[in-house]
């Protein structure tokens, strides 16, 4: 095992390899308090990469309800459960990763293969309430909400140290230097599945036809030349950028992803005390308690949120959020000028723009040119 620094559990870790930092990181914001569950996010990414013999169970992109719903059932739950929890001082992880937990037993990772039937059902538990019933004529008014849940999508996290490379004893599944891409070299994978009880977030799926492990390839040939991946480019929500991510010490305000992450960081990691330093990042839902987000999350959920919710009078963080899903190709930098929020690519070509203000037009009850009278219906 080597030692190595996980900066989002804020110290150092054991890990199979060596740290390896790509050229740049693949890397994406959620804002989970747009998504819709829409699935269209699920519907796009199956059409594209899924609709083969032996892919039929699979959802390489995922939308599961909180907090009961699951793809596979309890994957997350479950590896909670095996690796004890998680205490955090502040913002250190003071519990076992899921590498350290492993070290005990002389494995290399801490996992479970999930049953088949546990994959049969991805919308098991959706919109199913936290809290209680809600009644007739009920009515939420305060933050967070007593009565809840929320839409999580989630894809491969193509995480710094990623658990699919330790667990695989054939060294078919790579990190690409170049962008950090995780993916599984189909013409090794003997189909042995180590990756698939090895991934915390299970992501890696069997197919039975081919006997191979596979899984998301972060749609490679649109990411290489800078354009969004399927599920990102057609969310119907909006809650998606993707870019790169910068190691901490090297954040560039200007870089739409490094912003959000490390800047304001209101976008967090998801079960970062799993260890694989996961680079798909959410903006927690604000109406969610406390607790379970700071499980999910880890501690810096209440900052998030409080910084989220003060998005109306700080103008950068508005302009970068209303230019989430406004554009097709990767959007490397962006600025806010006279209430313009505009992206740029690597190029430095604009590649999308947004007033950060919607005009109101109110529309006169007496319309002059036609002679009559609008009835206000509301
Ligand atoms: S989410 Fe799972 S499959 Fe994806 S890189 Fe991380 S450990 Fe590997
Ligand atoms: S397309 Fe977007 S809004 Fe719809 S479920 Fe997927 S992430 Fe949510």
């Amino acid at each position: 095992m080597e030692d190595v620094f996980n900066w989002q559990i804020n110290r150092n870790m054991k890990y199979p390899y060596p740290a390896a930092m790509p050229e740049k990181q693949f890397a994406a914001v959620f804002d989970i308090n747009k998504c819709i569950g829409c699935q269209t996010c699920s519907i796009t990414c199956k059409t594209t990469w899924t609709a083969g013999r032996g892919q039929e169970y699979m959802f390489w992109n995922n939308v599961e309800s909180k907090p009961y719903g699951g793809y596979p059932l309890y994957w997350d739950s479950k590896l909670l459960e095996k690796i004890g929890g998680g205490k955090w001082n502040n913002n250190t992880y003071e519990g076992k990763t899921i590498f350290e937990k492993a070290a005990e037993e002389n494995k290399s990772v801490e996992g479970f293969l999930p049953a088949l039937e546990d994959w049969s059902y991805p919308n098991m538990g959706e919109d199913e309430i936290s809290g209680g019933d809600v009644k007739q004529g009920m009515h939420i008014e305060s933050l967070p909400h007593p009565i809840w849940f929320f839409y999580l999508p989630r894809i491969c996290n193509h995480c710094s140290y990623p658990a699919c490379v330790a667990a695989c004893p054939r060294q078919s599944v790579y990190k690409r230097p170049e962008d950090g891409i995780v993916l599984i070299d189909q013409s090794r994978c003997q189909g042995y599945r180590q990756c698939v009880s090895g991934c915390p977030y299970k992501k890696p799926m069997y197919n039975a036809t081919t006997n191979r492990s596979e899984k998301c390839v972060a749609c490679y040939p649109k990411t290489e030349v800078s354009l969004h991946t399927q599920c990102m480019e057609h969310c119907i929500g909006k809650i998606r950028t993707q870019g790169w991510l910068s190691q901490p010490d090297k954040a560039d305000p200007s870089n739409p992803i490094d912003y959000l992450v490390h800047i304001k960081k209101i976008a967090l990691p998801l079960y970062p005390q799993f260890g694989t330093q996961p680079n798909i990042y959410y903006i927690p839902p604000i109406h969610v308690p406390s607790p379970y987000l700071v499980q999910m999350f880890g501690t810096g959920v209440d900052a998030a949120i409080k910084a989220y919710k003060a998005a109306p009078s700080d103008t950068t963080l508005k302009g970068l959020l209303v230019l989430f899903g406004s554009c097709a190709e990767l959007m490397t930098k962006f600025e806010v000028k006279n209430d313009i929020a505009i992206g740029y690519n690597s190029k430095g070509d604009v590649v999308a723009q947004a007033p950060i203000v919607e005009p109101n037009v109110i529309r006169e009850h007496y319309d002059k040119a036609r002679d009559v009278y609008r009835l206000d219906v509301t």
